[in-house]
């Protein structure tokens, strides 16, 4: 029998996830601080809450999907013991340090906390490839991984520390802004020459498909391994090539800080001595930096 599930904060996010509950068979108890957005979710079948606390009373497993943690503590803080004993599944987007208080926030209320971060825009909840990443609670996880599951098939539980989830969310959206990024970058160079935007993506996409992808897990392995044997292209080889970008950038009049801020990241580790190592070096200035106030 589906596990009665209720979701607060009804956003383009929240909503969504408690649609693919209804369309499973799951007794959907939904609440939002602007009520008029649980109405589409109510003629779907889910119940109306009226307070919090009835949504967190109506079921075992608590789904909390609002815009931050301030939003998610406004709401269940003053809850006193309406959430203990429930799994709590909070899917609002933070840090890995929230994720943590939060956890030994809800420890102390004795709620079974599950951290949560959605890799899918709303559209894409419930499609195979879409996934959510989880940390926390093993046990809770396993007990409710099918219906975690509804919302992307892909997902994936990390361990108990709570904190993992919202690491690889980041982690893995840092690598998503840095590659558009990146290629917004190539198009504002290449259009400097009234090249198209699209014309140039084929390249970047096959580029990026075979330097790119073919070389991340070396990188990673280097990385793992403390050792950057450089692969014939030595890093001092590489930093003159970017100072040649960087003049190809700055004859264009375009912007050029994220080339010199890679260039100083590269000029610190061939200053380190890592002359014949390999691109993964950088990770050892990335890492030193985070001293840096
Ligand atoms: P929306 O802006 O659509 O919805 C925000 C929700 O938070 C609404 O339910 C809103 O209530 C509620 N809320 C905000 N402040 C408060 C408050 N002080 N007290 C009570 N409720 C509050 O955002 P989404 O639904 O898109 O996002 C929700 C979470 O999901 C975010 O953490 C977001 O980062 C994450 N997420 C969203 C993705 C997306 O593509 N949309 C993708 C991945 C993660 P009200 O309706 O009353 O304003």
């Amino acid at each position: 029998n589906p596990v009665p599930v209720s979701v607060i904060g009804l956003g383009a996010m929240g909503s969504v996830l408690a649609t693919a509950l209804i369309e499973n068979g799951h007794p959907t108890t939904v609440w939002n601080r602007s009520p008029e957005k649980a109405d589409p979710l109510v003629e779907q079948g889910a119940a109306r809450a009226t307070t919090v606390t009835e949504a967190v009373q109506a079921s075992p497993l608590v789904i909390v999907c609002v815009l931050d943690y301030k939003a998610m503590y406004e709401l269940l803080d003053p809850l006193c013991d309406a959430l203990a004993g429930r799994v709590l599944v909070n899917l609002t987007t933070g840090t890995p340090e929230q994720a943590r208080e939060a956890a030994a926030w809800a420890t102390h209320r004795t709620i079974d906390y599950l951290d949560g971060a959605i890799m899918a825009t709303p559209p894409a909840i419930g499609r195979p490839d879409a996934f959510l990443l989880y940390s926390g609670s093993q046990s809770a996880f396993e007990r409710h991984e099918a219906t975690l599951k509804l919302f992307g098939d892909a997902s994936t539980y990390f361990g108990a520390d709570p904190g993992l989830a919202a690491l690889y969310d980041i982690g893995l959206l840092t690598s998503m802004y840095m590659s558009f990024t990146g290629f917004l970058y190539g198009a504002a160079l290449v259009g400097t020459a009234d090249v198209k935007a699209t014309a140039f993506a084929p390249y970047v996409e096959s580029f990026l498909d075979g330097v790119v992808r073919g070389g991340m897990g070396q990188l990673a392995q280097q990385i793992d391994e403390g050792h950057y044997p450089d692969d014939a292209s030595p890093l001092a080889m590489q930093a003159a090539g970017m100072t040649t970008f960087i003049k190809a950038f700055q004859d264009e009049g375009i912007d050029v800080e994220i080339l010199q801020h890679i260039k100083g990241l590269t000029d610190r580790t061939v200053a380190d001595g890592h002359t014949k190592a390999g691109l993964a070096s950088l990770i050892e200035q990335i890492r030193t930096r985070r001293l840096v106030p």
